[in-house]
């Protein structure tokens, strides 16, 4: 098997590469841009891979697609512009890589008979949830320019796979962290703070509901859609805890013995949405997709790591 990971040099496709080359026997192509997100060190460990092949370039960009895709015949696409933060003051990144690109790569797929595509989104393109949670038929509702961009390229590749075919399988995660994720996301901007000593910044009241997600959980259950899911299908994929970014903070404080002076508050975030939440009948019950990561000790974890790892996200800030 040969398979297309976009954005694997970024955080969770490189968990997922890793994965791959662990537990199947699949030959791997990373096609990765190496934006300020992505980083070849969440690789290091697998350069040298026979297995493993790794093209620095742009998802829209046709000549290295044409020259990549022969052969291939799975797509696993991650490769996205990912921080809200960025998309509310640039959108245009977020709609050149998210949309056209992601157009690019199924173009592409189409034209050289890959079988499968999967389309690695999010569950911020059902918008914000007062109460319940939304299964993989709620409409899409979303509220910034990096939830907009990712709804627009669900359904391009939904269409994809009604006009041309293509064995399209489309995955909806909530909030990841673990290892390797780069500190402008609240989990390890959190952590490395703390680490500094400095003070974290919580957006408005801090009431803004979230369900986390172990990046190994997530990426157990991109596999599971990848060999076990049906063509056309969305699946939602989720971690069962949900937190307030209070309550997350709370957490993050006590694991470093810090008080709630480490705590800066700072204006809300424009078009804040303020709970997601994910029911994940359908992968458990068709996939068997269970989370095994609880929050404590994923984040115990997750905070080990960056103690152990300083320099990889000092460079990162630098870079
Ligand atoms: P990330 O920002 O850490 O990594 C993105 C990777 O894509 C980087 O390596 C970057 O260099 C690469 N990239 C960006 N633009 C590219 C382009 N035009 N061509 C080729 N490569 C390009 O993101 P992540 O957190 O690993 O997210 C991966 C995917 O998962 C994204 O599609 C994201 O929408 C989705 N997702 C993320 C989360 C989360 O909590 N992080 C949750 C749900 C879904």
């Amino acid at each position: 098997m040969r398979v297309l990971v976009t954005g694997g040099a970024g955080f969770i496709g490189s968990h997922y590469t890793r994965m791959l080359l662990r537990d199947t026997d699949a030959y791997v192509t990373i096609l990765d841009k190496l934006t300020y997100a992505g980083n070849l060190a969440n690789v290091g460990d697998l350069i040298g891979d026979p297995r493993l092949r790794f093209r620095k370039g742009d998802i829209d960009d046709r000549t290295i697609l044409d020259d990549l895709m022969p052969g291939i015949d799975t797509v696993v696409h991650f490769a996205a512009e990912s921080h809200v933060d960025r998309s509310i003051e640039n959108g245009g990144a977020f709609v050149r890589t998210n949309v056209l690109g992601t157009q690019r790569l199924l173009d592409a797929a189409v034209a050289h008979g890959a079988r499968t595509f999967v389309h690695v989104s999010t569950d911020e393109v059902y918008g914000s949830i007062a109460e319940g949670s939304w299964t993989e038929t709620s409409p899409l509702l979303p509220n910034s320019p990096y939830s907009a961009s990712k709804a627009a390229s669900d359904l391009l590749a939904l269409a994809c796979h009604r006009t041309h075919g293509l064995d399209v399988r489309v995955t909806r995660s909530s909030n990841n962290y673990g290892p390797m994720q780069f500190p402008e996301k609240v989990i390890p901007l959190f952590i490395t703070r703390l680490m500094a000593g400095d003070q974290v910044p919580l957006y408005g009241d801090g009431r803004n509901v979230r369900d986390w997600l172990h990046v190994e959980d997530h990426c157990q259950g991109i596999e599971l859609v990848r060999t076990k899911g049906r063509p056309g299908e969305i699946y939602n994929i989720g971690g069962g805890t949900e937190l307030s970014n209070r309550e997350l903070t709370g957490l993050l404080l006590d694991a470093f013995a810090a008080g709630w002076s480490s705590v800066r508050r700072v204006p809300d975030r424009r078009g804040h949405d303020l709970r997601y939440s994910v029911d994940c009948g359908k992968a458990r019950d068709e996939l068997g997709y269970r989370p095994r990561f609880d929050l404590t000790s994923g984040l115990a974890s997750t905070i080990q790591w960056y103690r152990d790892n300083a320099d990889w996200w000092r460079k990162g800030l630098v870079a």
